[in-house]
């Protein structure tokens, strides 16, 4: 997970999990809860939609039954068909013709009648209101089942002809002597029965249909449908064995319904009642919609926010981790701008203390390291430094001599060494003090400095006495400096406790030699014998070693 290592990367992921576990948890609860309420709410509209269109239907057809067989009754029905069957004297006969006339009258006044027929027990058509009547094919034993319940209906059917679906109604019309002398057939438009399948204002949600037994439709509530269409055979069958119950199915208009079947006893059709599962579904789509967009809005501003936040936080945290960086790598002169009055601003402005004191300590630690080298190299100069003369001393000496003879050992480069002494200087000493005696080592030292070359070495060797080092001289060069320093010092005039002296000096000249000078020892041995050769030769002079 190394998107998750930066604090960024982790504001963001909390953020959008705060965001989206509880709302789409919520959510899910919501829309469980909506769905429940649809599922237990449709079957029930659907079923008061189904048996309220049966009840309707019922009435519809009792009313009609009732209207024909009052028809039934009247004096030109009775008197028209016993005209035909059993012609009575003195009776008023009533031709066929005028029969005709009768019911094409009556049938004109009535929208849902489209045909009325009289006709024999045996089935012949005595009259009837069309100008072709169509075939009344009533059942075998309608006689009996007319008379004992006073109706035959043949059941609804899809009428070609007149393009819509008819049931007929045959009421038996008895004489006055109650004998049954034959039927009066009335076809009926079951059209005239849709606006009783459901009720604009009082029925639930949904639609109606008719069905007969082979699940074509009749009749449906759906205003302006004009296409007949046909259930599938399978759920026709599966809707009556489940009756009352909702399922769904490929609806007649080609599209997923819930819906459940009812069966009135008044008629041998199928009544179902069914809703668009997408409109059942509309709202909470909707709904559904409007939520997905709410969390998707509020996942993108708390994305937003926690973009901000983040950046709030690890931008001045990188400032700071810039800063301790180059402080880390020796930069000091590192100051933040304050900006922010937070818990960030509060650090930024510890950091630019932590840093002020640790400049001001490093420039303490420099200015100390600064005094120490100064003092080390005073320290270093005092140890190799004769304290009267400022020359070097003796320690030094030693080690330059002893530097020199390995240079001479390596590159045979000759060097050449002399060594003076102030000659009676005890006397003077004795008759002017040391103080005085002090001075004119001082003097004579002076001169020595002055005599020789940048890389010579002069050295006070001790008491008296003096030892120049000259590099990669000759012996020649090393006998004139001595003369030189010789004649020097003895023009030299000292005001002593206000006399004037002078002093001289005599001078040891050796050039180095391998064979002899194998140590620094035996150099200075060599040189002390030659100034011991110009003190016997009667001093103010330089003695070269031969
Ligand atoms: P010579 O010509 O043979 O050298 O005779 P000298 O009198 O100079 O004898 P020597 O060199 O042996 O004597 C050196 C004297 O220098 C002895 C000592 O009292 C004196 N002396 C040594 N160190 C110092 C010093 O630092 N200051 C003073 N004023 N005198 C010193
Ligand atoms: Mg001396």
């Amino acid at each position: 997970m190394v998107f998750l290592k930066s604090i960024k990367s982790k504001i963001f992921v909390f953020a959008i999990l705060a965001t989206l576990i509880p709302s789409l948890g919520l959510g899910l609860l919501s829309f469980r809860q909506n769905e429940a309420r649809i599922s237990d709410n449709v079957p029930r509209e659907l079923r008061a939609l189904a048996s309220q269109a049966s009840r309707e239907l019922e009435l519809w057809i009792n009313k009609h039954i009732h209207a024909v067989r009052a028809l039934s009754t009247s004096n030109a029905v009775i008197d028209g068909l016993s005209a035909t069957t059993h012609p009575l004297a003195g009776k008023p006969n009533i031709t066929p013709q005028a029969l005709t006339h009768y019911l094409r009258s009556v049938q004109s006044q009535l929208d849902t009648i489209l045909e009325l027929t009289v006709v024999r027990a045996a089935g012949q058509i005595v009259a009837s209101s069309a100008v072709a009547p169509s075939a009344v094919t009533l059942p075998q034993s309608w006689p009996d089942s007319a008379l004992t319940e006073g109706v035959v209906l043949v059941p609804p059917h899809w009428n070609n002809q007149r393009a819509t679906a008819t049931l007929s109604v045959a009421v038996p019309v008895l004489s006055y002597g109650n004998v049954l002398m034959g039927a009066l057939v009335a076809e009926l438009d079951l059209r005239t029965a849709q606006p009783y399948l459901k009720s604009s204002t009082k029925s639930p949600l949904g639609e109606v249909l008719l069905l007969d037994q082979n699940g074509r439709e009749l009749l449906s509530s759906r205003a302006g449908t004009t296409k007949r269409t046909s259930l599938d055979a399978k759920v026709l069958r599966q809707l009556l064995a489940k009756t009352g119950e909702s399922m769904v199915f490929q609806g007649l208009m080609d599209r997923e319904v819930i819906g459940l079947a009812d069966t009135p006893a008044a008629l041998s059709v199928t009544v179902v009642a069914e809703q668009d599962r997408d409109e059942v579904y509309a709202a909470w789509v909707e709904f559904r919609n409007l939520f997905l967009a709410l969390v998707c809005t509020l996942a993108l501003i708390v994305t937003a926010v926690a973009f901000r936040m983040g950046r709030s936080i690890v931008t001045p945290l990188q400032h700071l981790i810039d800063a301790a960086n180059s402080i880390a790598d020796g930069d000091l002169d590192v100051q933040l701008p304050v900006t922010r009055n937070d818990e960030f601003g509060h650090l930024t402005r510890i950091f630019n203390k932590m840093a002020n004191k640790l400049r001001h300590s490093h420039a303490e630690i420099v200015a100390t390291n600064e005094a120490m080298q100064q003092q080390n190299q005073l320290l270093e100069t005092l140890s190799i430094t004769d304290g009267l003369t400022g020359l070097y001393n003796r320690s030094k000496l030693d080690a330059i001599l002893k530097d020199e003879l390995a240079r001479f050992k390596r590159n045979q480069r000759p060097f050449a060494v002399l060594m003076m002494d102030i000659d009676y200087f005890k006397t003077l000493n004795d008759s002017h003090g040391h103080i005085a005696g002090d001075e004119v080592i001082v003097a004579v030292a002076k001169i020595l400095g002055q005599s020789i070359r940048s890389v010579d070495y002069a050295a006070r060797y001790g008491g008296d006495e003096f030892v120049i080092i000259m590099v990669e001289a000759t012996v020649d060069l090393a006998r004139k400096t001595a003369e030189r320093i010789c004649s020097q010092v003895n023009e030299m005039r000292y005001i002593v406790n206000g006399q004037i002296i002078s002093v001289t000096v005599s001078i040891g000249v050796v050039q180095c030699k391998q064979s002899d000078d194998a140590t620094p020892t035996a150099v200075f041995a060599r040189a002390d014998s030659t100034l011991y050769e110009a003190k016997r030769a009667g001093r103010n002079r330089a003695h070269c070693a031969t």
